[in-house]
This record gives C-alpha cells, sequence and structure tokens, in this order.
C-alpha cells in the first residue's frame, strides 16, 4: 500500500485518534470543501488565503473535544482568526448570531 506525506490528514488523523473520534478526510476533500463556500471563511466571511502566513485552517465544527467527528461533514475551513478564537467552542456558543443551537453545518 502506497502511503502519502499528506500533512492534513496524519495531523489530524493523530489528534482524532487520540480522543477517538470516527472519520477522516484528504486535502482533497478540504478543496471541495473550501469551493463550497465559495472561498470565504465559514464563520466570519472573509476571503480564504490559500497560502502564507494567514493561510486558512481546517476546522471541526461541532469540536472533536465535544463529541464532533472528523469525518468530511464535520470539517470547514476558516481562516486563522476564526479558527483560533473558535477553539473548542460550538459554533452558536462562538457566533451565536449566525449558528442556532443544535445546528448542522451547512
Ligand atoms: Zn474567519
Amino acid at each position: 500500500m502506497l502511503r502519502g506525506g499528506d500533512p492534513y490528514k496524519s495531523r489530524h488523523r493523530r489528534r482524532a485518534k487520540k480522543v477517538g473520534a470516527v472519520g477522516s478526510f484528504d486535502k482533497g476533500d478540504v478543496d471541495i470543501r473550501r469551493a463550497k463556500q465559495g472561498g470565504l471563511c465559514h464563520y466570519c466571511g472573509e476571503v480564504l488565503e490559500i497560502d502564507g502566513p494567514r493561510k486558512f485552517q481546517v476546522d471541526h465544527f461541532i469540536p472533536l473535544s465535544r463529541g464532533g467527528t472528523n469525518m468530511m461533514t464535520n470539517i470547514v475551513c476558516a481562516c486563522p482568526e476564526c479558527n483560533r478564537d473558535k477553539g473548542s467552542k460550538m459554533p452558536w456558543e462562538y457566533r451565536p448570531a449566525r449558528f442556532a443551537p443544535g445546528c448542522r453545518r451547512d
């Protein structure tokens, strides 16, 4: 079996494994997700940068630490600031005006 060195995959997989989350995704999934968001941050709507120091980050919509999965259906692309500020908050705790409690990602 061929094993690629995809940094997205291995980093998230390790973290997901640690908390016992199910699922996995790869860079292609991330690209699809970013396109679905129109290339904008899922939280603040800023244009996501695809390179450089402000490169977008992959966020777990429901944090792994709060029972979220590591499946593609639970990942969003966010700017570094939103990802950092959201931390392990639920989306509606982070931005109550944008997300209703218990809402799904899309
Ligand atoms: Zn943002």
